[in-house]
């Protein structure tokens, strides 16, 4: 793999193992979840999610994706329960994409690809910060949000108000007072299972709480998405398409479900 990893031939998701030997392991992310094969847990506690919008910080090009980033020192912005026990911090969300409305998301159910994938990414307290958490079986919680197309998402339109200011790699900036919680769906149902981070260094270190009931994006909204880049300032424009990394293999996992 060359320098750095990304979603391309040379440096994509089939080269990352190269220089991370546990994007082989036993507990890899994303998945495909196969509902009829997924166990109801009577035992898994509605997911509680508290944000409090003025922790949001700043909104950033990674080069990998967009992400909204969050003043993580205090208890202000939590998931509690669901599969988890304790408290996590929410410490970020981003997006994953495709290049049409066919695919794009990392989770897929039945095989069935949505356009798109909202991770909001959470780290249990009990280990003081996320870089801390970030490698520890339990250290983080990410709740999964499907996106499918339908009508105008106005929470989506307050985050592509911005990319003007973030089109290319490295570019950063002011991003205050917004709700994540005006991006969940209505109905908190989920799947969940033991895996990873699915971007390098693959840790396997994430709780996955991904939400059955999508949220609507329309395609004009998809379209400004994919009008970023992977590419910094100066280079050749590489629009941020395709920045998914496709199911992983089970492994004897189980996938347990909320609802009946
Ligand atoms: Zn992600």
């Amino acid at each position: 793999m060359s320098c750095c990893w990304g979603y391309a031939a040379h440096n994509g998701p089939d080269k990352w193992a190269e220089s991370y030997p546990v994007a082989n392991g036993r507990r890899q992310s994303p998945i495909d979840i196969v509902p009829s094969d997924a166990s109801y847990d009577s035992g898994l506690k509605p997911l509680s999610l508290r944000y409090d919008p003025s922790t949001c910080l700043d909104i950033l090009n990674n080069g990998h994706s967009f992400q909204v980033t969050f003043v993580d020192d205090t208890d202000s912005s939590t998931l509690r329960d669901g599969p988890v026990s304790g408290i996590y911090r929410l410490k970020q969300f981003h997006f994953h994409w495709g290049s049409t409305d066919k695919t794009g998301s990392e989770h897929t159910v039945d095989g069935t690809s949505y356009p798109a994938e909202l991770h909001l990414v959470h780290w249990n307290t009990k280990y003081g910060s996320f870089a801390e958490a970030a490698d520890k079986p339990d250290g983080l919680a990410v709740v999964g949000v499907f996106l499918t197309i339908g009508a105008d998402n106005a929470s989506l339109q307050k985050l592509t108000d911005s990319f003007g200011a973030i089109k290319t790699k490295g570019k950063q900036t002011s991003f205050a007072n917004f709700d994540p919680a005006t991006l969940l769906p209505d109905c908190l149902k989920y799947w969940t299972y033991d895996g990873s981070l699915t971007t390098p260094p693959l840790l396997e270190s994430v709780t996955w709480i991904v939400c059955k009931e999508p949220i609507s994006v329309s395609s004009a909204q998809m379209a400004k998405f994919r009008a970023l880049l992977f590419s910094a300032e100066g280079e050749a424009e590489r629009c941020m398409v395709d920045n998914y990394r496709p199911p992983q293999p089970l492994k004897g996992r189980r996938v347990r479900a909320s609802f009946q």
